[in-house]
Order: C-alpha cells, then sequence, then structure tokens
C-alpha cells in the first residue's frame, strides 16, 4: 500500500468526532495520524492503520 505524508486517510472506523478522515503526519513503524474533524493526533502501528484504510485521498497541489 502506497501511503505518503500529507495524504488523507478515509478509515472505516469513525472517529467519535464523527469524521473518518485522517491526515498522514509521520510515516514509519508506527503512523501518526491527525483527524481532519477535530484535529486530535495519534499513533497507530502500520499494520492497524493499513486493515482500516477505505480510500487514500491524496494531496492535489
Ligand atoms: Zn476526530
Amino acid at each position: 500500500m502506497d501511503i505518503q505524508v500529507g495524504n488523507h486517510l478515509i478509515m472505516k472506523k469513525k472517529h467519535p468526532c464523527g469524521s473518518n478522515s485522517w491526515e498522514v503526519l509521520r510515516i514509519g513503524a508506527d503512523f501518526r495520524l491527525k483527524c481532519d474533524g477535530c484535529g486530535h493526533m495519534l499513533m497507530l502501528p502500520r499494520v492497524k492503520v493499513e486493515k482500516n484504510i477505505k480510500k487514500i485521498v491524496e494531496n492535489v497541489d
């Protein structure tokens, strides 16, 4: 799966704030993600993130 910093990930599970879109801030064994709805940041293991992805949205710059 090709994920880059700055991509937005549409997840299968919704965050409690109602958003299911997260911005990728850092990539490694753990991913650092920021919720597009409420700005909450968290670290998640790569495998867990990849299991939960519904769609990858690339930045259109
Ligand atoms: Zn949120």
